[in-house]
């Protein structure tokens, strides 16, 4: 059985991020496709923008009679959502013209209102204001061609994609379909919500937490009953769940006594890729792939710490990236960014520590203060924090010091 160091297991499972085959695409309203990987190129459904735009309040004139000694005669008015019907405006006029509005032929430059000089029906530059030709106008077409491609297929759609698609007119989108995921919490002691609750027990929280972390991550999780820590109703477990894309088990795969998952998975024909990492929390993490059924495609599979935290930290590190590649993203690590620590940090060998984190957002100084805690199963200190530090094996850390950051 392989522990690998942290920065192996991320590699090792990026390298299987790399293999999936492309999902069946789906098409869905626009507004439902937040968290979905696009199926399709979308495409600027004519030139963005459509028409010279002005990008301020002021008059449309040529640029070369905008001075403050010749007064331009004020022709008329263009509002945004309409056009200038009228003749192309003569040398010497201006048409005054509002932010958004499509350019009057014969202008080629907006001076802005707060620039000019207005009486009589006249405008002209106020002192020291000059203007170049195409000032304050976005030319047609400068953003996009009509049919460039804005957005690629395998983007994670956000609300700057749905700006975007709605942008060039599409109320639809192709996207990939979602992959299953099985959730199966092992443990004696776990107890759904609503059930009775002995006083010896505790809540399942995992299932909750893993079921939200795949809805986020683009997939569709399924939560299974609870196995009991039996190697018969781990083995039933697996066997219901194993035909899903992903089977993630929580709980039972440290060195105890009763932590069968590891067992039941080999009995399936598993293959491991990893049986551990050099990591704390989530040491135990367990990574591999079932054999599939009737010719289908391998399942894989997570074994993932019971510990509330080193769940939700190893699911950050090593599921979130397979999933998303899973779903038809680019496959690209976790979302490691850099930060200052505010404070000394003491050191630890030979572990990798992954540890809940305050990023403080200060325009002046963004800084991480670490949470708190009683170890990997406060759930508290995990909701405090709003990252997690990464903290490379047993360097002593002192404030200032720049240390790589994993966002949630
Ligand atoms: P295990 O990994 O099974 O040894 O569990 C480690 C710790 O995590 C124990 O304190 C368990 O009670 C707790 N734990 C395991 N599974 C869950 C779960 N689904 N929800 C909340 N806590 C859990
Ligand atoms: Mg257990």
């Amino acid at each position: 059985m392989s522990v690998v160091e942290f920065a192996e297991a991320l590699d090792i499972v990026l390298e299987h991020a790399r293999g999936f085959p492309a999902r069946t695409a789906e098409q869905i309203a626009l507004l439902d496709a937040a968290g979905r990987v696009l199926a399709e190129d979308v495409t600027a459904d004519r030139d963005q923008p459509p028409f010279h735009r002005s990008t301020r309040d002021g008059f449309a004139v040529r640029a070369t009679d905008f001075t403050a000694s010749a007064q331009l005669k004020i022709v008329g008015q263009v509002r945004a959502g309409e056009a200038w019907c009228s003749d192309a405006m003569q040398p010497g006029c201006a048409i005054e013209i509002m932010t958004g509005a499509p350019m009057p032929d014969g202008a080629d430059a907006v001076a802005m209102i707060e620039h000019v000089a207005l009486a009589d029906g006249n405008v002209w530059a106020a002192p020291g204001r000059t203007l170049r030709a195409g000032e304050n106008v976005v030319p047609q077409g400068s953003e996009a061609r009509a049919g460039e491609v804005v957005l690629a297929a395998g983007s994670v759609i956000g609300a700057a994609e749905i700006a975007m698609s709605a942008a060039c007119g599409h109320a639809e989108l192709m996207v990939r379909s979602r992959p299953s995921v099985t959730i199966i919490a092992t443990g004696d002691e776990l107890v759904e919500l609503g059930a009775r609750l002995g006083s010896q027990q505790i809540w399942n929280s995992n299932g909750y937490a893993l079921a939200a972390l795949v809805a986020v991550a683009g997939g569709r999780a399924e939560r299974s009953k609870i196995a009991r820590d039996t190697r018969e109703d781990i083995r039933a477990r697996i066997a219901e769940g194993r035909r899903s894309d992903l089977l993630l088990l929580s709980g039972g795969v440290s060195a105890g006594k009763y932590d069968l998952v590891e067992e039941a998975l080999a009995e399936f024909g598993a293959e491991f890729f990893f049986t551990g990492v050099k990591m704390q929390p989530g040491r135990p993490v367990v990574f591999g792939r079932l054999p599939g059924l009737d010719g289908e495609q391998a399942t894989y599979f997570f074994g993932l710490p019971g510990n509330p935290v080193s769940t939700q930290v190893t699911f950050h590190c090593f599921v979130e990236p397979l999933l998303r590649a899973m779903c038809g993203a680019e496959p690209v690590g976790p979302k490691f960014v850099q930060g200052t620590l505010a404070e000394d940090v003491s050191a630890k060998a030979g572990l990798t520590r992954v540890l809940p984190t305050i990023l403080r957002h200060d325009l002046e100084r963004p800084e991480l203060r670490l949470v708190s805690w009683q170890g990997s199963g406060d759930l508290g200190a995990n909701a405090r924090a709003n990252c997690y530090a990464v903290l490379p094996d047993g360097e002593a850390l002192h404030a200032g010091d720049v240390v790589t950051v994993l966002l949630r």
